[in-house]
């Protein structure tokens, strides 16, 4: 459920201007039995310092391809990065070897999946999960890095944690486990933090929590986020801007008061009238008609032309080019711009 306006306003910041992240014109493709798929497009934005950005938009539209790739965690082939740059400290991550980029990862860069069964290791002591990034990567003596491990449950909210660094994986719930999760990408104070689809396995009381603790985290350490998800409800939570994609593209990006409520894409408008909102009716609601297109041969124009009430004929020729609407709000369709009336 997205919250109301007023809601949505109050949980808005201020974001400080430093770029943490630019991802930069990013094409990646993969090899399949049936051709190449073309899942990234020219993907670009930057992430600030401190700053939550939602990147979100159908399955199959790229966002998990983006982070994975940020992460790179693609694996080459069948994957293939065609172009574009991650500029992470003005480094290149898409140019760094295997093991300096291992170093990048854990440290400076982590990632929470969306189960948290697969991220733990179910033969391990939670202590020795959260202790390990700190005696490889940060060289911490096995007594610091236990009193860390320990400041670090306690921080996520897992009780008694003395007693609970011993136990195994499945002692824990699965909130819980979310927590030791997050404990562990956020213990060698990471500069990013990707949450992909972070509570998408989780029932939706545990989820508040989780998110509940995204919003504390990062009041408390600073992280920047990008968080993964097709919820919205989350997005309005916890988002302080968002990128919205469409087959391998970021269609439009705005703070959350601008996507949410003066939206300017067709798609995004349609995203946001096909979920349950607590100012909107339910017969109000309207799913999308139609289906992405195909990207093993994507179309050179507009990807929404097939599904867009408002296409014209210039729209499945031409991609639209970027039109500022402020200096945060960025949207892709030729409605915004004045020139699709010379093709009409
Ligand atoms: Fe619709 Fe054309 Fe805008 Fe694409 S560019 S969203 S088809 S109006």
């Amino acid at each position: 459920m997205i919250l109301t306006k007023q809601q949505v306003l109050n949980t808005n910041k201020a974001i400080v201007t430093e770029k943490v992240l630019t991802v930069e014109d990013l094409h990646v493709s993969f090899t399949t039995f049936g051709g190449e798929v073309q899942a990234l497009r020219g993907v670009t934005f930057d992430l600030y310092k401190g700053e939550t950005l939602a990147i979100v938009g159908e399955s199959g539209c790229g966002k998990s391809v983006t982070a994975n790739t940020i992460m790179g965690l693609i694996p080459q082939p069948p994957g293939k990065i065609k172009n574009g740059k991650v500029l992470f400290k003005e480094k290149n991550l898409v140019k760094m070897s295997k093991s300096r980029l291992r170093k990048v990862q854990g440290v400076d860069i982590s990632m929470i999946f969306q189960d948290p069964m697969t991220a733990l290791n179910p033969t391990l002591q939670i202590g020795e999960q959260l202790t390990e990034g700190l005696r490889t990567h940060q060289k911490l003596s096995k007594a610091a890095a236990y009193t860390k491990a320990i400041e670090m449950l306690n921080m996520v909210g897992i009780p008694n944690p003395k007693e609970r660094m011993k136990q195994y994986p499945h002692q824990f719930s699965g909130g819980m486990r979310q927590r030791i999760v997050i404990a562990i990408a956020l213990i060698c104070e990471p500069e990013l933090l990707i949450a992909d689809e972070p509570t998408t396995a989780l029932d939706v009381t545990i989820q508040a929590q989780i998110l509940e603790l995204f919003i504390e985290i990062q009041k408390k350490m600073g992280v920047s986020i990008i968080l993964i998800t097709h919820d919205l409800g989350v997005v309005a939570k916890i988002a302080d801007r968002i990128a919205v994609m469409y087959a391998g593209k970021i269609i439009e990006t705005g703070d959350k008061r601008e996507i949410f409520y003066t939206p300017q894409h067709p798609y995004t408008k349609g995203l946001l009238n096909s979920v349950p909102r607590l100012d909107l009716l339910e017969e109000e609601l309207q799913p999308i008609e139609g289906t992405p297109p195909d990207l093993f041969s994507p179309p050179k124009g507009c990807p929404f032309t097939d599904r867009c009430p408002f296409a014209m004929e210039v729209c499945g020729e031409v991609y639209p080019e970027s039109t500022e609407r402020s200096k945060t709000h960025v949207v892709d369709c030729w409605l915004q711009d004045e020139r699709s009336k010379l093709f009409s």
